[in-house]
């Protein structure tokens, strides 16, 4: 490509809207602009590395034996109608009308469509298993669209779905994904982890979202410092508390009211009573499946984890009760409830069982209770893991002390089992003739996510330093005396050469100073830059800079094609 006649329209300046800085630098780098809240055109430089990212999916998608469809971004509501999700997918999903009043959405996600077409195309076990995917673009209204084409509302995505006649297949269908998608972020140059991710209803480990390894990552990971233990917070186990009564030296003593006028938060009752946070006890009301009133207890100083306990208490929906139930249930105002008396089902988080002459709520306005104890002056039906890891928590798995790592979510991994397949009649028959649902997995990818995560990787103070897999050109040429015949001409007989060998080469024969060629060049972050000058020419040399490293090598203009042709080579091997 020729820069004179292409288009990568660049910027000095940082824009003041981009908070972080993949998306600084793809507005400077002339790879993405925007056109309205997290809508975004992708210029030309941009596609190509959307394209690369693409081509990789693809390879490794095919070698893992998924099968490449297209499918619509407009969707019909029925089908949504016919999964429940219509009702249930909130305000992501962009509804409208057609013009003969028919309910659609623009297809946030295809499991109801591409359900519809399976259940209609396949009868028989000895059609399955089946793995379609695509790569399409999706459209979410996302609260807080922000971060560039991160979270954007319009966005590109692979998806993928496999049918398997039994749990069985579908594991390996998504151990096969599993590997596939390591494969993929490995050979996008990306430092990532796999970390396990809620399942909900489903169980098991059957859920993973692959995480690139950022400062600025939305998501934190509980990572263990000695096992390969790593889980999203939502997910992250706690270990049972040792049963070790004998550490716990405290006697009960007489329970006792006291008065706590204006006390709100648990910080404002441990600062007025002079005592730590683990001494209190938080009892939150909570309306579960829209009927059963519900209180969670978790220590003071704990989190409750809404995903753990919906998931222990087998919960579709789990809603913080509003005000006027709090008051109807516990007969005080929110911020006074306990488990005193309370006439609810409680369920106690497994902390709460070492807790002795802790302080609640007195179930009566501006009053708590002192020293209060399990067994005497109240009972739990049901304890478990229910609130969220914190720091000083321990690996499940091993016991080593963890790490909380910040990560932006590129892929996700999720074992359905039979919920679409049983809601949209997905069936076929099995050798026995037998009637059975399909199991199915689905599987993602956010393509555009995945290029800004590998810039928030990979960057310095000049711009991006892309990583050559994903680049939109693997090499600069960059001739800096365009009037000098002999440094356009050997400039032009190495863009030649590499496009010849397959490269994908920019010249930069803008007729601009050298400074500011330089400056594009590093921040669009071209992996390898070819230096001709006049001086060098003279001495039959080039000078060949990777955008990782600071000095430049000179080699001779003879030596330059190979050399480069070399490096490009070792480049793409140290990820591969
Ligand atoms: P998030 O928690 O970040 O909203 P999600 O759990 O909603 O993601 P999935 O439904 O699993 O995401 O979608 C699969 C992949 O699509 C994600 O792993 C992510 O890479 C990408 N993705 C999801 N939402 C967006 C978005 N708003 N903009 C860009 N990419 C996205
Ligand atoms: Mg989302």
């Amino acid at each position: 490509m020729r820069y004179s006649t292409y288009f990568i329209p660049t910027h000095r300046e940082i824009p003041a809207d981009a908070e972080v800085v993949s998306h600084q630098l793809m507005l400077r780098a002339g790879l993405i602009r925007k056109l309205t809240s997290g809508i975004y055109t992708y210029l030309p430089a941009g596609l190509r590395s959307i394209k690369k990212v693409e081509q990789i999916i693809r390879d490794e998608m095919n070698r893992a034996g998924a099968i490449e469809v297209l499918m619509p971004a407009v969707q019909p509501a029925e089908l949504w109608q016919e999964s429940g999700r219509w009702d249930f997918y909130g305000r992501e999903l962009l509804r409208f009308r057609d013009r003969h009043n028919r309910d659609a959405c623009f297809g946030p996600t295809h499991e109801e469509v591409i359900t519809d077409l399976v259940r209609d195309e396949i009868q028989s076990y000895k059609q399955l298993p089946l793995n379609f995917y695509q790569i399409q673009t999706k459209f979410r209204d996302e609260i807080r669209p922000r971060f560039g084409i991160m979270r954007g509302r319009e966005f590109i995505m692979k998806d993928a779905y496999s049918f398997d006649v039994d749990e069985k297949g579908a594991e390996k269908s998504y151990d096969l994904m599993y590997e596939a998608y390591n494969r993929i972020f490995e050979r996008c140059g990306l430092r990532f982890k796999a970390v396990e991710a809620d399942t909900g209803p489903i169980g098991g480990n059957y859920s993973h979202e692959f995480m690139v390894l950022a400062e600025s990552g939305e998501d934190l990971i509980a990572s263990c410092l000695q096992c390969s233990y790593a889980a999203n917070l939502e997910k992250a186990e706690i270990r049972p508390p040792e049963d070790n009564a004998s550490s716990n030296e405290e006697k009960p003593v007489e329970m006792e009211e006291v008065h706590t006028p204006d006390i709100k938060t648990i910080d404002d009752l441990a600062a007025f009573l002079s005592v730590s946070p683990r001494k209190l006890l938080k009892t939150l009301i909570y309306r579960v499946d829209d009927d059963e009133i519900v209180a969670a207890l978790v220590r003071g100083d704990h989190e409750l984890n809404e995903a753990k306990f919906r998931n222990l208490l087998g919960a579709e929906t789990l809603e913080m009760a509003d005000p006027e139930t709090v008051h109807r249930t516990t007969g005080a105002p929110t911020g006074f409830a306990g488990p005193v008396g309370l006439k609810v089902r409680m369920v106690a988080d497994q902390a709460v069982k070492e807790m002795t002459n802790l302080i609640a709520g007195a179930n009566r306005e501006d009053f708590h209770v002192r020293n209060v104890n399990l067994g005497r002056d109240f009972q739990i039906e049901q304890f478990g893991d229910i609130r969220t890891i914190t720091p000083d928590d321990h690996c499940p798995k091993c016991g080593a002390p963890i790490e909380f790592k910040r990560g932006i979510e590129v892929g996700h991994i999720f074992k359905l089992g039979t919920k679409y397949s049983k809601a949209m009649n997905a069936e076929f028959l099995d050798e026995q003739g037998r009637k059975k649902y399909m199991v199915m997995g689905c599987y993602g990818i956010g393509v555009g996510r995945t290029v800004a995560a590998a810039i928030e990787q990979n960057h310095d103070d000049e711009g991006i330093i892309f990583p050559i897999q994903i680049a939109p050109f693997e090499v600069t040429i960059l001739p800096l005396q365009m009037h000098e015949r002999s440094v356009t001409d050997t400039a032009e007989e190495m863009y030649y050469f590499l496009q010849d060998n397959g490269i994908d080469v920019l010249l930069d024969d803008r007729k601009e100073r050298a400074g500011v060629k330089f400056m594009d060049a590093d921040l669009l972050g071209t992996p390898l830059r070819v230096t001709v000058g006049t001086r060098g020419v003279k001495n039959g040399e080039v000078e060949i800079k990777m955008r990782a490293e600071k000095p430049p090598h000179p080699v001779s203009i003879q030596d330059a094609p190979e050399f480069i042709m070399k490096q490009v080579r070792l480049l793409y091997d140290s990820t591969e």
